[in-house]
């Protein structure tokens, strides 16, 4: 058994970067296999959360190759004795930190805003998809701990929230200098979280988010879903905050209600304040975003080739920037202006090649044509990465650019539960936004073959 793990890790050491597999994978044990299933012991709960969301397409597929099973799932066993052996390995901050690495601002450090200083209300563009979350924002951001307590904004990725939050810090620092802000992610308050715990370090973890904290931002809650021990902290922090006046504003990819597997306290306390929504912005949004923009590039963009270029790209306000930023990367590499030609010339690939609605099927096929697989098995429950990929793919495009619901979606790609796709679409969200290249070429290959 020892062998035959340590066979599959060695395949996985070369699939993985050496910090990532350190942190997450050398750890792990192989308990044994039974029929189809294969026990891992591990130090704790979270590194099961972890290891299931990011590598146990991989694992499996190592273990299968190993033993040649057609079939593995994978059953978990928490050892606290093996937390001992998880030894601190060095880690950026700007990466996600391990839950052993000691979080680069925890009490002791200096701790600054963490504000994006190049998200203010003086860039932001408003219009009708998102005024009502803008005018919320200012408010929280000019009366912090007043009438929008707590905030609550969600909407679809790309589509300004982490901007909003950060404008707010910024405006509630310019009235008060010495407030103490807290901006960070849902993510990194459960590392730090888990952190605390394991290194007997919460009173301080508990210190810092409760009291020595004035305003507390927290981006894409949506991270905490099914995770039981960090709602309940985040729930007594939020309390503690709120009885005392102190404004909170939190993020979120959906609608309080529909954010899965998170504690109905929660959902009610964030249902108390105000909630705001923010949508895909319309076409005028969309020019006077990229006119802002190419001001503050300093990129000279015609009205014109905005207009052309809103247009075409629709999806979100990230995608419409990266759209900008790379034809003025053309154009200076080919010493050209940016004009109508130029931009025609850019973005011909994606013009859509006809007027016919694209459905589901239509996603699908080009899916499996770009991976080369059957639609057969994207339909089927294999797991497999190289059938999961593609899935996951098709199911994040069919949403994305169709807003099919998730339920329908899941009957759409032969009868899996709406969380599937859920977590299909968040997967393949966040690849993107980590810049991974497999994700980004194939999303990019298959709009071209689509004509979006
Ligand atoms: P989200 O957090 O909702 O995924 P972000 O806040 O990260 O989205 O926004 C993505 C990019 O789009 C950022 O660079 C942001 O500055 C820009 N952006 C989004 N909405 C606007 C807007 N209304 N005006 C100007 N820039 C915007
Ligand atoms: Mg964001």
């Amino acid at each position: 058994m020892t062998e035959l793990w340590e066979r599959a890790l060695s395949d996985l050491r070369s699939r993985l970067s050496t910090e990532n597999f350190q942190t997450w994978l050398a750890p792990v044990q192989c308990v044994g296999i039974e029929k189809d299933t294969v026990t891992l012991r591990i130090p704790n709960r979270f590194f099961q959360d972890w290891i299931s969301a990011h590598y146990i397409d991989l694992i499996l597929d190592s273990l299968k190759r190993e033993t040649k099973q057609e079939k593995l799932t994978v059953s978990w066993e928490i050892d606290e004795e093996l937390q001992e052996r998880v030894s601190p390995t060095p880690t950026e901050p700007e990466r996600l930190p391990a839950p052993q690495v000691r979080p680069a601002s925890l009490p002791g450090g200096r701790h600054a805003a963490d504000l994006n200083p190049k998200y203010s209300f003086d860039n932001f563009v408003v219009g009708p998809s998102n005024q009502l979350a803008h005018a919320a924002s200012v408010a929280a951001g000019s009366d912090p701990g007043k009438r929008y307590n707590p905030l609550f904004i969600y909407g679809g990725v790309g589509l300004g929230k982490t901007h909003l939050v950060n404008a707010i810090g910024h405006r509630i620092l310019c009235d008060k200098p010495d407030a103490r802000i807290l901006y960070l992610s849902a993510e990194r308050f459960t590392n730090e979280f888990i952190w605390s715990l394991q290194n007997h370090r919460i009173t301080d973890f508990r210190g810092r988010y409760r009291e020595r904290c004035d305003v507390l931002l927290m981006d894409d809650i949506q991270f905490l879903a099914g995770r039981e021990q960090t709602q309940e902290e985040f729930f007594h922090t939020f309390n503690a905050l709120y009885h005392s006046d102190r404004q909170i504003v939190v993020t979120s990819d959906a609608y309080p209600q529909q954010i899965t597997e998170m504690e109905e306290r929660l959902i009610s306390r964030f249902q108390s304040g105000m909630v705001a929504d923010i949508q895909a912005p319309e076409l005028d949004t969309r020019v006077a975003i990229l006119l802002r923009k190419a001001e503050q590039e300093g990129i000279a963009l015609e009205t014109e080739v905005a207009n052309f270029l809103a247009q075409v790209v629709k999806s979100n306000v990230r995608e419409l920037e990266g759209t900008l930023l790379r034809l003025a990367v053309k154009a200076e590499l080919l010493n050209r202006p940016i004009d109508l030609e130029l931009a025609k010339e850019t973005l011909r690939a994606v013009l859509p090649a006809t007027d016919r609605a694209t459905t589901v099927e239509d996603i699908q096929r080009a899916v499996c044509d770009y991976f080369g697989i059957r639609i057969a098995d994207l339909k089927s429950h294999r797991r497999h990465r190289a059938v999961s990929f593609p899935r996951m793919v098709a199911m994040f495009l069919a949403r994305q650019r169709l807003g099919t619901s998730y339920p329908e979606l899941g009957d759409r790609f032969g009868g899996k539960d709406h969380t599937t796709v859920i977590n299909a679409v968040r997967k393949i969200t966040g690849m993107i936004e980590k810049d991974d290249e497999q994700t980004l070429s194939a999303i990019a290959a298959v709009e071209r073959k689509l004509g979006f």
